[in-house]
């Protein structure tokens, strides 16, 4: 009695079913991560969604998200500044980063 989320084992993309109904709706989204991403941005359950509308709003995330490289789905732009890492990843670049001059 919920939405989730199958996943073709040959491509990886994925797309939400119905567990009651055991029917698939809306776009073939990318990978479960992407979905799963998708799904908790819409703030209710996608089965209440016309599905034309989940269809637009998976275009429009599609085009405003992308995946950083530790494979979390994040806003390309924050704050009007584009985004390439997510914040975990940003600390980790600065943490990595070099600590300055060697001390003689
Ligand atoms: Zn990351």
């Amino acid at each position: 009695m919920s939405c989730r989320i199958l996943v073709d084992r040959d491509d990886g993309r994925a797309v939400f079913i119905c567990s009651t109904s055991d029917v698939a709706f809306g776009p073939i989204m990318e990978s479960v991560v992407w979905a799963m991403t998708f799904g908790k941005s819409l703030g209710c359950d996608p089965r209440g969604i016309d599905v034309n509308d989940l269809i637009g709003r998976w275009g429009t995330f599609f085009s405003e998200h992308h995946e950083c490289r530790c494979g979390v789905i994040i806003p390309q732009v924050v704050d009007g500044r584009a985004r390439t890492m997510c914040d975990d990843c940003r600390e980790l670049e600065r943490i990595e980063a070099p600590c300055g001059k060697k001390q003689s």
